[in-house]
């Protein structure tokens, strides 16, 4: 049979290596061969291009660097479009945000909510409080979440608009922050409090929302991705996706992990395990989020020790056992699951949870965990030892100041902060990593998030400080966090090798992602993406 894609005069990585140095490993393949959305010959030019027939596109990579399709391990695509409504405060003080909001404020109608994410806890030298911008808001309610989504700030118009007291209760640990008198200072810790504030906002009609997915997701392939692990699945999303490919095909591959709340009963699960496997031509339900804490900066990880503040001593879930007895019934019914957890306390109970209930779905897919900030030694040989994925993100260093003044720094105290993100230790002990973003935590381009990995600094900047340089992933490592070793935390063979049978998911770089400075890396042209042997962005001449 012909191929219908043939690329040839290529570096080809296939990842299928352990390590650049292993024996056989050599660019000694220039050429892949694509039938049927899958690759059907990975091999020399001469070889392959004999596969050509008159219907086959050829292109010719001039030498460019062929890499498995990247896969995005933590992501927020769906949800992500509803929190980044509004303008983007990354990076910018207390006066920054004055002044970006007053601009957002003076553009939009008298009574519209003016929206912002990404905001950095770092901005406030005390406590968040959403009173603060009420001078330049003109009355409007305001709606903002912050950038580790896990918190959410609204001024009292918005509060009131949204029905929020300070009196409210949750089945977990989210907390309408109050002052001494009881009255909410805007701040919402945790995504159940926020999302009283989020389902305020008015909605973002159906046909734009896709139009934004269907834009979102053409910047991904620009920047290399075809695959992504969807960390909030909700019943809604997926009959969103349905109707999405009504009018066409995905162009980036989701794998989706269904959200499930410490609220949820038993009625809840058996609706999510009657969601298992349901899928499109380019999603598939087999995962299940869970979060067991929070986040560091807001003192809501669980940690062994508490943090400076005397906080961080608590999981999300008020009844551990019903989380265990859930992961059990979501194991027993064929679910992967992945559970958050940034704090070491969180780990440890994850773990111990997982070696009662399997480690693994039936299908083989390891079950994971998701950021695993502060570990201790415990934690990582119980990781090796369990085959447990670790799904971390070294991008998250991004807030971290060198002095430890910074947030999260400052609540771990110097003798934690100095072990976080310990990528290298968990692969050094035979354990498995699985590289993402978490956008719209940070930036979805998975060159930053390899640069940060094996930087573990600002790329592109020599004097910013190198937060535990031994924890230093190689170049390949780092691209094999975004591709086999991402597809291993699937349980998908067929995903993140160039292989004769696997999925044809292609990204073709100007030079070797492996091999480019770190520091370059970000800067490194995208030629040409390939998703399910289907081109779908191209910047080839
Ligand atoms: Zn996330």
């Amino acid at each position: 049979m012909t191929a219908d894609l043939i690329i040839h005069n290529a570096l080809v990585r296939t990842m299928e290596s352990a390590a650049p140095e292993a024996p056989g490993f050599g660019p000694a393949s220039t050429a892949v061969a694509v039938t049927g959305g899958q690759i059907t010959a990975v091999a020399g030019d001469a070889d392959v291009l004999a596969l050509a027939g008159p219907d086959t596109r050829v292109i010719d990579a001039g030498g460019a660097a062929l890499v498995p399709g990247l896969i995005d391990s933590h992501m927020h695509p769906i949800w992500g479009i509803e929190l980044t409504r509004g303008i983007d405060l990354y990076g910018l003080d207390l006066e920054g945000i004055r002044d970006a909001l007053a601009k957002e404020a003076a553009r939009l109608p008298e009574d519209a909510w003016v929206c912002g994410w990404n905001l950095d806890h770092n901005a406030f030298d005390g406590p968040l409080r959403g009173d603060l911008f009420d001078d330049v808001l003109g009355g409007r309610p305001l709606a903002v979440v912050l950038y580790d989504l896990h918190t959410g700030l609204g001024n009292p118009a918005a509060l009131a608009a949204a029905g929020i007291t300070g009196r409210e209760t949750f089945d977990d640990a989210s907390l309408v922050v109050v002052d001494e008198q009881g009255v909410p200072t805007g701040e919402l810790r945790e995504i159940p409090a926020y999302l009283l504030l989020l389902d305020a906002v008015p909605p973002i009609p159906q046909d734009e929302y896709i139009q934004r997915l269907q834009s979102l997701f053409s910047t991904l392939n620009g920047v290399g991705i075809t695959s992504a692990v969807v960390m909030d699945g909700r019943d809604k999303h997926l009959d969103l996706l349905a109707d999405m490919e009504k009018a066409g095909n995905l162009t980036v591959q989701l794998h989706i992990a269904m959200w499930h709340q410490p609220g949820d009963g038993d009625e809840r699960v058996a609706q999510i395990i009657s969601q298992l496997g349901r899928s499109g031509r380019g999603w598939r339900v087999q995962l299940i989020k869970m979060f067991l804490d929070g986040v560091i900066e807001s003192g809501t990880a669980w940690l062994n020790e508490p943090d400076t503040c005397g906080t961080g001593t608590h999981s999300f879930w008020k009844d551990l056992d019903r989380y265990e007895e859930v992961t059990r019934r979501y194991v027993e019914a064929g679910y992967q699951i992945a559970t958050h957890s940034v704090g070491d306390a969180g780990v440890g109970q994850i773990l111990e949870a997982y070696k009662r209930v399997g480690t693994a779905s039936a299908a083989g897919a390891p079950n994971r965990i998701e950021h695993l900030e502060v570990l201790t030694d415990p934690d990582i040989s119980n990781l090796a030892e369990t085959g447990v994925v670790a799904s971390m993100q070294p991008l998250h260093m991004q807030w971290r100041a060198g002095d430890g003044t910074d947030a999260w720094a400052s609540r771990l105290g110097p003798h934690r902060s100095h072990g976080g993100f310990r990528v290298r230790d968990v692969l050094e002990a035979g354990g498995r990593v699985a590289l993402g973003s978490d956008w719209p935590v940070a930036q979805y381009d998975p060159r930053l998030g390899m640069a940060w990995a094996r930087l573990r600094r600002t790329p592109g900047n020599v004097q910013a400080p190198v937060f535990e340089p031994e924890q230093r992933l190689s170049g390949y490592e780092a691209l094999l966090g975004y591709t086999r070793w991402a597809a291993e935390a699937l349980g998908r063979g067929d995903l993140g090798v160039i292989k004769p049978g696997a999925t044809a998911n292609l990204v073709l770089f100007a030079e070797d992602p492996a091999e480019t400075d770190g520091d370059a890396l970000t800067d490194l042209p995208v030629l040409l993406t390939v998703v399910g042997g289907e081109p779908v962005h191209s910047a080839l001449a």
